[in-house]
This record gives C-alpha cells, sequence and structure tokens, in this order.
C-alpha cells in the first residue's frame, strides 16, 4: 500500500505488551487515516460506560492519511479518547510533525490503554518500542520534558507529544503539547495522566513510498504558487488567525466578551494581532508541511512579562483569555498563553472557566474566601494568571474549575448554570451563534460538544456564504442544513490530516488528484464525501452507544434566554423553536431519525451495517 506505514501499534501499559498488527488493505481504503481510523479504533476498543479516566479507556494517535507525505498543509494528526469531560467521543487534532513522524517508524495509528505501574513515557524507536521511567519528570512543564526526552535519548530531533502538570492531576480540560502546537479540545491530557503516561515519543527513519511521484510533482508546482500568492496566505503570515478580530466585533457584534454577557469587546484594538504583531512579534512559525506559516511567535523583552515567549496568542486565545475574561492587555494574553502551554491547559477551556468564576464573583456567589483571595473581577490580569496555575494544580478555585464549568456550575449550584456556557460539557469557541446562528446548529449537532472547527461553519455565517452555500443568512434559523455537508467536509480533512485553512486554496474537488498521486485509489469527489459521513456517523454512534440523543444536541441558556445586548447582532437570540427547526433539518439532511440517531439504512449506506447491528437498531 502506497502513503502508508503499513502496521498499528498496540501498547497495553498495565501488562507491559505491545503488538504489532498489519493495516489491512479494506481498513486502509474504507477509513483511509485521521478521524477515520481514530473513531473505528475508539469504537470498536471501548466498551460502552467506560469511565474516561480507567485504564480500561484508549488513547489513540492517527495521523492524517496524507501527513509524512509533501502534500501541502498535510499537517494534522489527531488523538482521541472517551473524553473525560463530556463523556463522549473526545477528539483533538493539532499540525504537529509526531504524526509524520509516527508513519516513518512504520505505524499509521497508536493506541494505549491500561495504566503504567510507575510514571512513563512511550518510546518508539522504528522497530523498537519501549516504557521507559519518567518518574523523574514528574512536575515538569510540557517544554521542560521535550528538553528532557531529548537529552536522555541523545537525539535532539525526536519528536514528542506530553502533558504538563495538568494532565498529571487529571484536570479535565488539559491538553497534550507536541511540537509547540497544542492537542487542545476535551481534556486528552487528563486521560493521557490517567495512564500515568508522561510523554510518548517517536523516531522513524522509514519512508512512505507514493503511488505517483510525477504527479506529485506537477501538484506542487501547481499549488505551492497558487497557496503562496494567495491574499489569505499573505494576510495570515502577516497576522495570524486573528487578523479578523475587528470584523468580528465591529461588523458581527459576535466576539463573545465577559463570559458571553457582551458580545462586543472595547479591548479588541489591542489583542487584535494589527497591535502586537508590529510590536511583539519575532518571527512566524509553521506547523509540519506548512508552506503558509500562520503562527506568529509573541516576545515580551522588558516589564513585568520579560522573558515571556510563545507561539500564538491565536485567535481563538485572543477571546478566551482576552475578550472572555474583559482582558485587553496584550502582554497578559501572552503571559496566559504560554502559562497554559506550559502546564498543559487547553486556553479555550481555561478562559471560559475563569470567566464563568469571574460572573460568579461579580455576583458575590464566589468569594475571597472561596478564591484564596484572588479578586476574581473581569479584567484582572494577575486574578487570570494565578486562576491558571491554581487549575493546573488543583488548588482551591482551581480545583472547582478543572473539571470545566459543566461540573463546576453543578458544584457550586445557586443559579450559576444558567451562565455555564458549555455544549455536551464542552467549553465553546469564539463564535457568538446568537448572531450566527448556523454556528449555534453546529455548536450543538458537535460529536464532541462546541466547536468551531468540526464543520467550519463560521466561513459561511460571517461571509455570507461559502463554497456551493451561495447565501447563508446568518441572522435566520432557515436554510442551516448546509451544515451537515460542510462536517462532512471538515471531517474529510481530519482524514487526511489537511489544514482547515486550506479550504482557501484547494476544496474537496483538488483532493481525489492527491489521492492519486500517494495512494493512488481513484475516487470521485461525492466519494470523499461520504468518507468524512461514514467518520462523522461513527463518531455520533458511540455517542450513542453512551446514550446522547436529541436532548444533548442543546444549547446553553445564555444562547437561548438572553438577547445579544449590544452592536450589530444587538436583540438576537436563538429560540427553542429555531434550535427545533436547525436540527430537524439537520436530522432529515443526515439521514437520522427525528431523535438525532443514524437510521439502520443510512448506517449500512455508509457500510456501517456491524454498528447498526451492535446499536440494535430496527
Ligand atoms: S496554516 Fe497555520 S495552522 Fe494551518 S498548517 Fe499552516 S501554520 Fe499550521
Amino acid at each position: 500500500m502506497h502513503g502508508y506505514g503499513g502496521k498499528l501499534l498496540y501498547v497495553n501499559l498495565t501488562l507491559g505488551e505491545v503488538e504489532k498488527r498489519e493495516l489491512t488493505e479494506e481498513f486502509a481504503q474504507k477509513y483511509i487515516g485521521g478521524n477515520g481510523f481514530g473513531a473505528r479504533l475508539l469504537y470498536d476498543n471501548v466498551r460502552t460506560g467506560t469511565d474516561p479516566l480507567s485504564p480500561e479507556n484508549c488513547l489513540i494517535l492517527a495521523p492524517g492519511a496524507f501527513c509524512g507525505t509533501p502534500v501541502p498543509e498535510a499537517s494534522k494528526t489527531g488523538f482521541y479518547a472517551k473524553s473525560p469531560l463530556t463523556g463522549a467521543f473526545g477528539e483533538a487534532m493539532a499540525g504537529s510533525s509526531i504524526g509524520a513522524e509516527l508513519k516513518f517508524a512504520g505505524y499509521d495509528a497508536l493506541l494505549v490503554r491500561g495504566k503504567a505501574k510507575g510514571w512513563s513515557y512511550l518510546w518508539i524507536d522504528d522497530d523498537e518500542v519501549s516504557v521507559r521511567d519518567a518518574s523523574g519528570m514528574l512536575g515538569i512543564t510540557t517544554s521542560d520534558a521535550l528538553e528532557a526526552i531529548r537529552e536522555e535519548l541523545d537525539d535532539p530531533g525526536v519528536m514528542v507529544a506530553c502533558i504538563g502538570p495538568a494532565g498529571e492531576n487529571l484536570v479535565k480540560i488539559a491538553c497534550i503539547e507536541s511540537d509547540f502546537r497544542q492537542f487542545g479540545r476535551t481534556g486528552l491530557g487528563a486521560v493521557m495522566g490517567s495512564k500515568r503516561l508522561k510523554a510518548i515519543a517517536v523516531r522513524g527513519t522509514g519512508d512512505l513510498k507514493l503511488a505517483n511521484p510525477k504527479l506529485m510533482e506537477k501538484l506542487l508546482a501547481e499549488w505551492y504558487g497558487t497557496i503562496s500568492t494567495h491574499p489569505h496566505a499573505i494576510a495570515d503570515i502577516k497576522y495570524g488567525t486573528g487578523e479578523f478580530i475587528s470584523t468580528v466585533n465591529e461588523v458581527h457584534g459576535t466576539f463573545p466578551t465577559r463570559n458571553w454577557q457582551d458580545s462586543v469587546f472595547e479591548g479588541h484594538r489591542t489583542i487584535a494581532p494589527q497591535y502586537w504583531v508590529p510590536k511583539y512579534s519575532v518571527k512566524t512559525k509553521a506547523c509540519y508541511a506548512c508552506i503558509k506559516p500562520c503562527g506568529k511567535v509573541f516576545v515580551i523583552k522588558e516589564g513585568r512579562y520579560a522573558g515571556t515567549v510563545v507561539d500564538g496568542p491565536e485567535f481563538e486565545t485572543q477571546y478566551s483569555l482576552g475578550g472572555c475574561v474583559g482582558n485587553p492587555d496584550p502582554e497578559v494574553l501572552a503571559k496566559a498563553n504560554e502559562l497554559c502551554d506550559e502546564l498543559g491547559l487547553d486556553t479555550i477551556s481555561a478562559g471560559v472557566a475563569i470567566g464563568w468564576a469571574m460572573e460568579c464573583y461579580e455576583r458575590g456567589l464566589l468569594t475571597p474566601k472561596d478564591t484564596d483571595g484572588v479578586k476574581l473581577n473581569f479584567g484582572d490580569g494577575d486574578a487570570i494568571l494565578k486562576t491558571l496555575e491554581l487549575i493546573a494544580y488543583r488548588r482551591g478555585v482551581g480545583d472547582l474549575l478543572a473539571d470545566g464549568v459543566r461540573e463546576a456550575s453543578r458544584r457550586l449550584g445557586r443559579g450559576s448554570e444558567a451562565f455555564a456556557v458549555h455544549v455536551k460539557g464542552l467549553e465553546p469557541p469564539a463564535y457568538d451563534a446568537r448572531g450566527l446562528k448556523g454556528m449555534g446548529l453546529a455548536f450543538a449537532s458537535s460529536t464532541r460538544g462546541a466547536c468551531h472547527l468540526r464543520s467550519c461553519a463560521y466561513a459561511a455565517e460571517l461571509s455570507g456564504g461559502w463554497w456551493k452555500f451561495k447565501r447563508v443568512d446568518r441572522l435566520s434559523a432557515g436554510g442551516k442544513a448546509y451544515v451537515a455537508t460542510v462536517e462532512n467536509v471538515m471531517t474529510l480533512y481530519d482524514i487526511v490530516g489537511i489544514c482547515k485553512f486550506s479550504r482557501h486554496f484547494y476544496f474537496v474537488e483538488e483532493l481525489p488528484d492527491f489521492f492519486k498521486a500517494v495512494q493512488g485509489f481513484t475516487l470521485k469527489s461525492k466519494e470523499l464525501l461520504k468518507l468524512g459521513e461514514r467518520a462523522w456517523n461513527l463518531e455520533k454512534a458511540f455517542n450513542v452507544r453512551e446514550g446522547l440523543d436529541r436532548r444533548h444536541d442543546t444549547l446553553p441558556p445564555r444562547l437561548m434566554n438572553e438577547p445579544i445586548r449590544e452592536g450589530s447582532s444587538k436583540g438576537s437570540v436563538i429560540t427553542r423553536e429555531e434550535l427545533d427547526r436547525m436540527l430537524n433539518d439537520y436530522y432529515a439532511a443526515r439521514g437520522w431519525d427525528r431523535n438525532g440517531i443514524p437510521t439502520r439504512a443510512k448506517l449500512e449506506e455508509l457500510g456501517l451495517k456491524d454498528i447498526a447491528d451492535d446499536l440494535k437498531l430496527g
């Protein structure tokens, strides 16, 4: 098979067993890679009702199918597990080189189960796989862990994915750090911590064979030129992912502010990259195989936060540790971002959790007695930085926030559930869905909880149209069934591992050529969409088996009860009727029943009869 390492690697940390299984052609062609492999392996290997932090949960690493090949922007690799934050399908993707390295070592996916006797790291050195002692690394930050492992293995080129103190302390909003990128969402750092696994280190010296190297050469010549001169690439290279922050504040009025109480942040100009890039950014940074570096390295040379160096902050962090906590100070933003990366915290969930705690504090539901004296007022930089540390070490109020806002509001009660902003337990990204109603549906329908990347529907909602969906009215609940199609497209991107920012340059129509060049598969774009649809239905089936249905495809009370207070989306809200209408249209487009459950006919059409049988569908 072309474009594959050829094996699947299974590691049982409890038993200290390593098993290598052949990647069959049937499995590869049906599920392709990335989310396709992740969703299938998770469904098959994690039983219903498994405690996400128990040894029975599996942590799966599956690179996109094009990872390790020269396909432009093919950087994305996924971690998968049952999420401790949501109790549902857990997934986190990042543009780390570890995926390509794993394939160079000969493996198209890694599945880790069990729990090590003591703190360990997994060392994959081509054919040699071992579990090594990491007890000396306990408590250290992610960058220190990377350095320690590379020093111990005496190889500065070893690729590492690791957790910080947050993952060790089973913080349910902990991320996995790798290659200065973060596998941020759904708390998979805690799953790694529950296995006493500080890191996974990989060295691969093999090569991937392409089916058609001549075609690849031709495609590269064509696409490198197109990408490097595209206006979107030029803008992203200059300012990174947050270049449109002023537009979403001033034109759309959809930038969630102070725990989603407001939707326009008066301090947006100073957290916008147009302000901080000329002052603080020293260079750009790219993920693996990317020719459009959107990472901005932010360095603070003097003052209170001198010594801060961080890759970012990206748009989502400008929201979560900027607008959502009322912070207009770019230096506090950069320092908070650095702390999250070093301690191993998801910046989105951490910022939303702090925003919720700040609202509790200002309403008198939390007092200085509850917060170790920290004055949790919106915009207080010291409070933001201190609280991040408290969360990572589960100290004081940090212990309340460490399990995310759903659990924190359950524990605190006293009406705080009304302004706990999450979907299925996952804190949302930077799109106020009240003014972008398709994003409301996308939050509700996403298999991993409130998410922007599983659909990228914001692209259609903010611009009034995208791809073949030419007219999208962001303030209407009508015409939103398109979300199902774009979910399938974006899942396809997650299957092949192409960065979603590539949607500006080449789209589904162009992917068959890359499949031909890498694997030799001849697929039409309609068949490609089926690949995305199959993986999405598998993810959904995992959630259905866990007992999730229409009741869980919902939105936080704030988005349904409190109209936007100011700005160009003033007065907009998503009513129960509107959400029901969007869900009905969406389920119909997906071929699911009205309770949001995939039908047997749909699963059989996707070649998933065994899943329909397992779910006992009629
Ligand atoms: S565009 Fe940005 S996020 Fe995407 S692969 Fe390139 S550097 Fe990574």
